[in-house]
């Protein structure tokens, strides 16, 4: 018997998992709020390590398009002071495939392939229990039942209220991201100085980073700690007021450092919100989660990775696993809380020290993950 079973998002989580359910043979409604795949910017870089975002690619049969399409070269990470000294340039061998990168958007289109997305279609609520399976609440009135709805909704999931009261609360840091565009040609000391991958610059509880992505585009990143409101007296759409408050909060910053803010484009305010280490909830029969909804971490690269082999984990328990779909579904939430679990605390402790008052425990971290 086919089960109705619908994701709700297309992000890294929901698409891995229709893309594997696919690959299967098995049928799957995608359904999105962004009414086009190009509704908005995709975003930044991601780096997929082997065990987890390659895994999970290598699952859905996208390995080798995966291996031409990333940047190993993207792994490469230049630290320095808010002097501008070099601390630590490291490169990767020419053959490690570890966490290469890939542009989001090329991603997304990868795993999208044949994968037929419901676009435009916002769900605001899901109801397990009805008589015909979990009801879902559409933004336009719509409802519709499903066997099992996977929620891949991110951080502000509308499906995680069916199994968890849980909310995401503020980490006490903030991130500020802007772009530069064409930066080999229009910025070429900036494009030296972010090299082949990324460049860090950590100081007293904030820090700059900057990250290639392909076609000469870089995300630059100001993260710093401060309240929820330390914007209130800001106009965050005025370009030029939030550039003049960055550069006041990174004062004294080397200058080819605080270039990376003075040629940024656009400015996007990105508080960092989690949900509490090991979120967990009561099995509800036909609705699970998976990715940032059910996990919400800081961005310290693990995020997609996980959601992504989650997702692929489920569509295959469920296209081989028990004639009971909910068994399936079970033994997956059991292996997905233990995994996000432990990468919870470890990008949790990570943003302590990256962003943290003494610039010293970044560099040790580092140390500590890539020792040279
Ligand atoms: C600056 C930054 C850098 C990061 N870098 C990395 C990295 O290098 N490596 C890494 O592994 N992780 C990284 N992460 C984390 C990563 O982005 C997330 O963990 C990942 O995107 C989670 O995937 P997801 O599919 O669970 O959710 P999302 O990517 O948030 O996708 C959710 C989808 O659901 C849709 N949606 C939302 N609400 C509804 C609704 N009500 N109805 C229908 N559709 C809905 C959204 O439009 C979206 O398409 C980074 C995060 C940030 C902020």
């Amino acid at each position: 018997m086919r089960h109705r079973i619908a994701v709700v998002g297309s992000g890294p989580a929901g698409l891995t998992f229709a893309r594997v359910l696919h690959r299967h043979g098995h049928p799957v409604t995608v359904l999105e709020r962004d009414p086009a795949r190009d509704a908005r910017p995709p975003g930044g870089t991601l780096d997929l390590h082997e065990g987890l975002g390659q895994l999970a690619l290598d699952k859905a049969g996208l390995l080798a398009e995966f291996q031409a399409l990333s940047r190993p070269e993207g792994q490469t990470m230049r630290i320095l002071d808010a002097d501008g000294t070099v601390l630590r340039d490291w490169r990767p061998r020419p053959d490690d495939r570890a966490n290469p990168e890939i542009d989001r958007g090329q991603l997304r289109d990868l795993l999208l392939g044949p994968l037929d997305v419901q676009w435009g279609r916002g769900v605001t609520q899901v109801v397990p229990g009805t008589p015909d399976g979990v009801l879902v609440h559409f933004a336009d009135g719509r409802q519709e039942t499903f066997d099992l709805v996977v929620g891949a909704d991110g951080a502000w999931s509308r499906i995680r209220p069916a199994v968890s009261s849980v909310t995401p609360h503020y980490t006490g840091v903030t991130l500020v991201e802007t772009s530069l565009d064409d930066v080999d040609t229009r910025h070429p000391d900036l494009a030296r100085l972010i090299g082949d991958g990324s460049v860090a610059v950590y100081g007293v509880n904030r820090a700059l980073v900057a990250q290639r992505n392909s076609g000469g585009h870089v995300k630059v990143y100001a993260q710093f700690r401060a309240p929820l409101d330390w914007h209130t007296n800001l106009d965050l759409a005025d370009v030029e007021a939030v550039r003049s408050s960055l550069l006041a909060l990174f004062d004294g910053w080397a200058a080819p450092v605080l270039d990376l803010l003075r040629h940024g484009t656009v400015f996007v305010h990105r508080p960092l919100y989690v949900l509490p280490v090991s979120h967990t909830w009561t099995h509800v029969f036909g609705v699970t989660l998976l990715g940032d909804a059910a996990h919400l971490m800081p961005p310290l690269g693990a995020g997609a990775n996980l959601a992504m082999l989650e997702g692929a984990e489920l569509a295959e328990s469920i296209a081989n696993g028990p004639e009971d779909l909910d068994e399936a579904v079970r033994a997956c939430e059991e292996q997905m809380w233990a995994r996000a679990g432990r990468w919870a605390k470890i990008t949790t402790a990570g943003l302590e020290r990256l962003v943290s008052p003494d610039p010293a425990e970044a560099l040790a971290l580092f140390d500590q993950v890539q020792p040279s």
